[in-house]
Parts: C-alpha cells; sequence; structure tokens
C-alpha cells in the first residue's frame, strides 16, 4: 500500500450570522468533532487544514489553521483551498440560514422584532461539480428519519461516505459526550455505532478516508 500523505481540509464549529454589530444566530457546535480528526490526521502524518468557526478548542499542532465566522466565509475559505486537497471532511455545522441584512448599531429593545432569513451558500453541494478524484465525506444531525435524511444528502452532495448522528433527548452530540451513529457509504452500506468517543470515531472515520485513497491512487497506478 502507498503510504503518501493526504492533504486533508476539515471543518468544524458553528458558524456566527450577525443580526447586528453585537447579537448573532448559531447552533450548540463545539467544533470537538472537526478538531479530533484534524489532530488525529496530523499525527497520521497528513498534510491537514483546519478551517473553523469560532470555537474555545486549542489548535492542534502541526495544523494550519483558518479562522472564518460566517457561513459565507467558510465556503470562501473552502472554495480557496479545494483545488489543492486530496480530502476534504466537511464536519462544520454551518448555519443554513442568515439575516437578509445586518443592522448597523446595536438594536434598541421592544416588544417583538421580526427577521427576514435567507438561504446561506450550500458549501457541499457548490462542490459537486469540482469532487474529481478527491475523497468527500459530510455529517448529518436529523431530528427526524435520520438514514432517510442522510442518504438523500450522501446522493445530493455527492459524498463518499456521511456520518449520520442520532439525536434524541439521551444522546445529544455536541460537545465532548460520546455519540451514537451511523456511517453510509455511497453503495448504500450502513454500520453502525453505539456510545463512541469522538477521538475513537475520528479514528473510524480517516481509516476509513486513508482506506478510499490509498485504493483509488492504486487504481489510477494501475497497481493491483
Ligand atoms: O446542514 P446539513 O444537514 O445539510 O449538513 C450536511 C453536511 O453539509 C455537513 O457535512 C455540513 O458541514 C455541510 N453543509 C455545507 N453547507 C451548508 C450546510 C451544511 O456544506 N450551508
Amino acid at each position: 500500500m502507498n503510504k503518501k500523505k493526504i492533504n486533508i481540509i476539515v471543518t468544524a464549529g458553528p458558524t456566527h450570522e450577525y443580526i447586528d454589530p453585537v447579537r448573532y444566530i448559531t447552533n450548540p457546535s463545539t467544533g470537538v468533532m472537526g478538531y479530533e480528526i484534524a489532530r488525529r490526521a496530523k499525527l497520521k502524518g497528513h498534510n491537514v487544514t483546519l478551517i473553523s468557526g469560532p470555537t474555545n478548542n486549542p489548535k492542534p499542532a502541526g495544523v494550519k489553521v483558518v479562522d472564518v465566522v460566517t457561513a459565507w466565509q467558510m465556503k470562501n475559505a473552502v472554495d480557496k483551498y479545494f483545488a489543492a486537497c486530496d480530502c476534504l471532511v466537511m464536519a462544520a455545522a454551518v448555519a443554513d440560514f442568515r439575516p437578509q441584512s445586518v443592522f448597523s448599531g446595536k438594536i434598541k429593545k421592544k416588544k417583538s422584532l421580526s427577521l427576514i432569513l435567507e438561504q446561506t451558500p450550500d458549501i457541499l453541494a457548490g462542490l459537486v461539480h469540482k469532487k474529481a478524484g478527491r475523497i468527500i465525506a459530510g455529517f448529518a444531525l436529523e431530528t427526524e428519519n435520520l438514514i432517510k435524511n442522510a442518504k438523500f444528502k450522501l446522493k445530493n452532495k455527492n459524498l463518499d461516505f456521511i456520518v449520520a448522528n442520532l439525536y434524541s433527548k439521551n444522546t445529544i452530540p455536541f460537545g465532548s459526550r460520546n455519540v451514537s451513529l451511523y456511517i453510509i457509504d455511497k453503495e448504500d452500506r450502513e454500520e453502525g455505532f453505539i456510545n463512541l468517543s469522538k477521538s475513537r470515531l475520528a479514528g473510524i472515520i480517516l481509516d476509513r478516508i486513508e482506506k478510499l485513497w490509498y485504493k483509488s491512487i492504486n487504481i489510477s497506478r494501475g497497481v493491483k
């Protein structure tokens, strides 16, 4: 097996979509998953670029970290580094909506306030036609129809595999908690995991990526 370094981009954390200069819309993502994947990928000897929304995680040693705040900034950073990568792991919890306009000053207190939200760009969907031989992995968090929705995203976003996190009152996949999940690949194979640490999950994800990548480069070189 050819053990060449893989150029990996990992995205992590939430994005913040500003309403006014001091308030924003976000989600509870802490970035722990993406940072753990980046840290382990570096330990395995790969070249790692971590594109991170706002989090409190320490920067993994030897990893190039690109800090972003909004979904648009994350998209611009992913687009910039994508051409030179072999693999993208989209672990970030990108906000799906942002305020249509941002108030220039702090909004004053009032009885009610209506906001119009507009869709942010879907970063993975924008890469569907640029994928070429790259390995792309995504994450899904659903409150219902997990497998069905995850399979739709896998197909729609042209992913090699998707990590579908179970979400219930007792299994909330944010922060350093253990997670229960399925990994679904594009051959429609499902593998289930219960109560796994994010560190173990990062190892499983990287093993899959390495397997897929080394297989693909050996195939393209005609190695059997
Ligand atoms: O939000 P959604 O469930 O569609 O997320 C599925 C995958 O798509 C995740 O890997 C996430 O990082 C990615 N995503 C994206 N751009 C968005 C929203 C999500 O690339 N605007």
